[in-house]
Formats: C-alpha cells, sequence, structure tokens
C-alpha cells in the first residue's frame, strides 16, 4: 500500500480514535481530524459487554481497559414504583464463563484516553484537533477534504466517525435528519460521598418506569456515582425555563420510587442529550469513503451498545483495510457487508427494548411476571448474539 498520504479520519470520538489506532497498528499513516479544541475531555459513564474486549485486545489497550473498569456482579432491572427485582443478568463467575470477557462500566473520559495515549505513541498517526470537517471531494485515485476554516487536506481514503450529526455521511446519503423519539437523558456523576447513601451500589441498575427511566452505576474504585436519567417529553428540551423543566421532568416522575427522587436531587439537570437514531440503511459507503460509528447506524442506549459497535466496526475496517492492499473501494464493501445486518440489529431491537423499559398499566405487568420466570441461562441467550461478538474477515 502506498504511504504517501495518510487515510484521513473524520472525528476522534471512541469509533474515530479506534480507527486510527487499529489502521496505525497495521502500519497505515493516518490524520484524525477533530473539530473540537480539546480531546477526550467529555464526562460519564459508559458500559462494555464481553464482545468489545476481543477488539481492545485487537488494539493493544485490553489491560489499559481493565485497569480502568468497574465489574458490577450483576445488572439490575428493577420496577420504578415498587423498587422490586424485575431481572437480573449475574455478571460475575457464571458470565465470564459463558462470555470469556467480562461485562465493565468505565469513565468515558479514562476508555477516551486509553485508545488516544496508544494513537500519540504510534509514530504514524497524526492528532489534528479544531480541524472541522466541511466537505469531500473523491479524486478516483485519493480524496480532498476542505476544513471549515478553508484548509485542503488530501488522503488516500476518508472515514467518517463524525457522529450523529455527521457531515461525511450528508456527503454520502444526502440530507436526511436523525429521529429523535420524545426523550431526553441527563448524565450526571457525583462524588460517591455525594450519593445517597440507600443508593452506593455495586450493580449496574435500570429503574424501568412508565415513559421514564434511571440508571445507576459505581466508576473509578467506587469513589464516583454515574447516573443517568431519561424522560419522555413533548416539546420541553426545547425550552430554556429551568423551573419549568424541572416540575414537567418532577410530574413524569411523580409516581416513582422514592429512591430515584433522592438520585433526582443530586442530579444536574441543565445538560440534556435529544435522543435520537436513524433507521439503518444498506449502504455506507461509496468509492473511497465510508462511515463508522454514530454515524453509520446511530443507536438508542438500550443495549449499551453504541460505543461498542463503533469500536467494532473500527477493528473490522481496519483488517478489511489491510486485507484490500490499497483497494479501498473494494475493502469499504467488504466492511460495509460485515457490519450492516449486526449494527441494523442493534438499532431496530434497541428500539423494541426501549418501549419495553417504558411500558406502564397491565403490560407492564405482564412484563415483569415474565422477566421473573427466566433463568440464568435465559438472560445469557437472550444478549449471545450481541455478547458472542465478531469474527474479522480473513479474506475480501
Ligand atoms: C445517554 C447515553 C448513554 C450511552 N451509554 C452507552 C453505553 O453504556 N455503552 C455504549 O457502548 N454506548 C453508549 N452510548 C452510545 C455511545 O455514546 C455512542 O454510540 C458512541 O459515543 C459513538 O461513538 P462515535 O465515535 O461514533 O461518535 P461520537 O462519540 O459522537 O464522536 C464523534 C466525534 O466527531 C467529532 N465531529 C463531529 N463533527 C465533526 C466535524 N465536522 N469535523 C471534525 N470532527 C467532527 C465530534 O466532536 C466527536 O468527537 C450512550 C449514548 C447516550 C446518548
Amino acid at each position: 500500500m502506498s504511504n504517501e498520504l495518510p487515510v484521513l479520519v473524520i472525528g476522534a470520538g471512541l469509533g474515530g480514535a479506534a480507527a486510527a489506532l487499529g489502521l496505525a497498528r497495521k502500519g497505515v499513516k493516518v490524520k484524525l481530524l477533530e473539530e473540537a479544541a480539546e480531546l477526550g475531555v467529555i464526562g460519564y459513564g459508559i458500559q462494555l459487554g464481553p464482545n468489545v474486549f476481543p477488539m481492545f485486545r485487537e488494539l493493544g489497550v485490553e489491560t489499559a481497559v481493565l485497569a480502568k473498569s468497574h465489574f458490577p456482579p450483576d445488572v439490575l432491572m428493577l420496577d420504578a414504583v415498587s423498587g422490586e427485582t424485575v431481572s437480573r443478568m449475574p455478571t460475575g463467575a457464571s458470565f465470564r464463563e459463558r462470555f470469556r470477557d467480562p461485562y465493565v462500566a468505565i469513565h468515558r473520559v479514562d476508555l477516551h484516553h486509553c485508545l488516544l495515549d496508544a494513537c500519540k505513541e504510534a509514530a504514524n498517526v497524526e492528532i489534528m484537533p479544531s480541524t472541522a470537517f466541511e466537505s469531500v471531494e473523491d479524486l478516483g485515485d485519493r480524496v480532498r477534504v476542505k476544513t471549515k476554516d478553508g484548509r485542503v487536506i488530501e488522503g488516500l481514503a476518508l472515514i467518517g466517525a463524525d457522529g450523529l450529526g455527521s457531515g461525511v455521511r450528508r456527503h454520502l446519503v444526502g440530507e436526511e435528519k436523525p429521529v429523535p423519539i420524545g426523550y431526553v437523558a441527563h448524565r450526571t456523576i457525583v462524588p460517591m460521598s455525594a450519593a445517597p447513601e440507600h443508593v452506593r451500589r455495586k450493580e449496574v441498575i435500570l429503574w424501568a418506569g412508565d415513559g421514564f427511566h434511571i440508571v445507576q452505576y459505581p466508576l473509578r474504585d467506587e469513589t464516583l456515582f454515574n447516573i443517568v436519567a431519561v424522560f419522555r417529553t413533548e416539546n420541553i428540551y426545547e425550552r430554556a425555563d429551568e423551573k419549568a423543566y424541572r416540575d414537567v421532568l418532577m410530574k413524569t416522575y411523580a409516581s416513582a420510587h422514592p429512591t430515584m427522587h433522592d438520585m433526582l436531587r443530586v442530579m444536574d439537570l441543565k445538560r440534556r442529550w435529544v435522543l435520537a437514531d436513524r433507521t439503518p440503511i444498506r449502504h455506507w459507503s461509496k468509492g473511497r469513503v465510508t462511515l463508522l460509528g454514530d454515524a453509520a447506524h446511530p443507536t438508542l442506549q438500550s443495549y449499551a451498545q453504541g460505543a461498542c459497535m463503533a469500536i467494532e466496526d473500527a477493528v473490522v475496517l481496519a483488517r478489511c483495510i489491510e486485507l484490500g492492499k490499497g483497494d479501498f473501494a473494494a475493502a469499504f464493501k467488504r466492511y460495509e457487508s460485515e457490519r450492516v445486518l449486526r449494527t441494523a440489529r442493534v438499532v431496530l431491537d434497541s428500539r423494541s427494548l426501549w418501549e419495553f423499559y417504558h411500558l406502564g398499566g397491565i403490560a407492564r405487568d405482564v412484563r415483569n411476571e415474565a422477566e421473573r420466570r427466566k433463568t440464568e441461562d435465559d438472560m445469557f441467550r437472550c444478549v449471545a448474539w450481541i455478547y458472542d461478538g465478531v469474527k474479522l474477515p480473513e479474506s475480501l
């Protein structure tokens, strides 16, 4: 493969950083373009399934990631009104026996730095902060990118890892907006000492309610407590009035268990994520340009797999580029066909699971009864298609 020009990766989020690292380890020169001035500063918790650990091994960062991880003994779903346990997936010894790798929670900043630090150590990755992608031209034998501040950067090929609102995707598939689902999320990390005493638990816990949920778990050796509160709104997420906003949120959470109210009291409600996904598409590559992660297949967080999918994409893509020996169009087609059904299933099943989490009335009682009957084996079978992971391609 000619090494005169680099491969350009747009977006140094988890997917972009993993792609840059994956390519660097194959001897490919990379420029990693990021619009933000500072990298790896977005702080909240993230859960990782066992499927992503073989990817970390490929990227040479498994030990670093494990050192920063919290290992929950169980993933629990609790009923948000009664507080009773609806389902329990053990994530200890039996889980490790079944899936080989662990289920962990990690501070996103720590995970990001594991990837970015390894990129910095690689001689063939140039990280370019304050470099916002504007447009791309495929010239047949290379690509030419224009940045928002008027610079021109050429590369052998372009990987759009620029997230949910991807500009590279607009270039490939045209204008179509993400689909907001009428829910917003708030993420807060507080020192463990500031968390109400009775909520300080080691498990990953999802409190499931009618139109709302909270996810809680500890981070960084249980010194921090991560809370994600989600609720259904009409259009309130666009409102600036903090008091009106809090009033609507509290009304939605009116029936919630007192423990959930204790968590809401310590939350920062100023920062909001309007939750959205996109309906899956079959193709996200053309010539020397492709997409990965949220740019290609953004999903609701029902399975806590968006970042895991982005990292899987990155490793499969690096393998396909290696196999392509300079034929980027062929490599991108193979990568796309390896990834399309798995990622589309995550997106579509996440929509169904989202409904399932937020059931009310008798549907909620039916769900709780059915879930309570599930054995550990049943729980493992439900997620095996994700957690058993992927095989890397051996030929194009
Ligand atoms: C509430 C919530 C909880 C979640 N929990 C989990 C979880 O537990 N586990 C999990 O696996 N996933 C989780 N996810 C999903 C996960 O956060 C995303 O799927 C993942 O971060 C996607 O990574 P990415 O690299 O594709 O995109 P991003 O992380 O969005 O990165 C895109 C990067 O591109 C940059 N960029 C954008 N435009 C440009 C441009 N024009 N030029 C240059 N750079 C640009 C951005 O600044 C950013 O750095 C959660 C998501 C939400 C909303």
